[in-house]
């Protein structure tokens, strides 16, 4: 039988097809820009953050915009943020819609602690948490990628440690996210390859594709640190999503249907589809400020100014010009996971 809270939000993504929502149903919500991380494509890692938002804060926050039905909780890296377990609690108390949370890893925390704290997650009855384990490359790739050694085999421990939850806990999802980049280019097939040597159960279906974007406000990167060859990313993702097993759950759909246009943005690096930001989502960072999505640096306020009320922010002037701007298809190229799944829902039409 369908989740009741899973209805709710296909419903509403549904409705984000005819019109701007009274407010937004996916929230992305870097709790921590704290990481362990060393990695050459972003350089969140050299920022020491202060004054982020306190579990009390982000309760008020909570308390005062429960509409949320999808919440992508980034880092930094979210796991050390000791109080995760009670922020995810926090959400999930209060937002009666709430459907899913996802949360990125690089799986550098103590192993045994952040499968710990997982559990906890799990064990609040949120109906799905999706966990993504960043993986960019086979053992000396990815290990050299981030910066850390021993990387790769954390993330292949932590797996290992999810694969044994998802025996007792239906509402855990885990997969691994790539990041293509220059670093990587031509890596993909040998790294699953690797990876399935450890983990056998594994399909290609398991490896969510990012590109390597660029954002002075979010990754603090440049081009020269990520540009690859377009034509030859283009070309391996679609040679990667080719093997994948054809599948029919909406997720599954969707994922698709995202990885298709992935390849398009890859050749182009133009937008394959208006943005849905300050429409149907938002991004907000861990001191509070308020982004129409994690690419764009268009901030349009602080909700600490609005006593933690998303309202005034979503219904002000600034937000009005970032979406007169969408309108006009002059928003800058972007094609995340963060923003690609409002885009493809809510923009149902044009994909028939
Ligand atoms: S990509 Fe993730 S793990 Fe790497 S520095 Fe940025 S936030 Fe940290």
């Amino acid at each position: 039988m369908l989740d009741k809270r899973f209805i709710g939000l296909a419903m509403t993504g549904l409705r984000s097809n005819f019109g701007r929502l009274d407010m937004p149903y996916k929230l992305t919500f870097a709790i921590t820009y704290r990481c362990q991380s060393r990695c050459l494509t972003c350089n969140i890692w050299q920022m020491r953050p202060k004054n982020e938002l306190t579990l009390d804060e982000i309760r008020s926050f909570v308390q005062k915009n429960p509409h949320f039905k999808w919440i992508s909780i980034t880092g930094g890296e979210p796991f050390l943020r000791s109080d995760i377990v009670d922020i995810v609690k926090a959400f999930y108390e209060n937002s009666k819609g709430l459907y899913i949370i996802t949360m990125p890893t690089n799986s550098l925390c103590d192993t045994k602690t952040e499968a710990e704290r997982i559990e906890r997650i799990l064990q609040t009855g949120i109906p799905k948490l999706s966990i993504t384990l960043s993986l960019d490359g086979y053992r000396e790739m990815h290990d050299k990628i981030r910066g850390i050694p021993g990387n790769y085999d954390k993330v292949i421990r932590l797996c290992k440690e999810l694969s044994e939850l998802k025996k007792r806990y239906k509402n855990l999802f885990f997969e691994f996210g790539y990041t293509m980049s220059r670093y990587n280019q031509g890596g993909l097939e040998k790294t699953y390859e690797e990876v399935k040597k450890e983990l056998p159960g594994i399909t290609r279906n398991d490896f969510h594709l990012n590109l390597g974007q660029i954002s002075d406000m979010y990754y603090k990167n440049s081009a020269e640190d990520i540009k690859a060859n377009n034509e030859a990313v283009a070309q391996e993702i679609a040679e990667f999503i080719s093997k994948r097993r054809f599948k029919i759950d909406a997720i599954s759909l969707l994922e698709s249907a995202f990885l298709k246009k992935l390849v398009q943005f890859a050749k182009t690096g133009k937008n394959p589809m208006k943005s849905r930001s300050l429409d149907a989502s938002l991004f907000m960072d861990s001191f509070g400020d308020v982004y129409p999505s994690i690419m764009w640096n268009r901030k349009i306020g602080n909700i600490r100014e609005h006593d933690y009320d998303l309202k005034g922010l979503w219904k002000g002037s600034a937000a009005e010009k970032v979406r007169e701007i969408i309108k006009k298809g002059e928003e800058p190229p972007s094609w995340t996971a963060c923003e690609a799944y409002q885009c493809l829902t809510g923009r149902m039409p044009s994909l028939i």
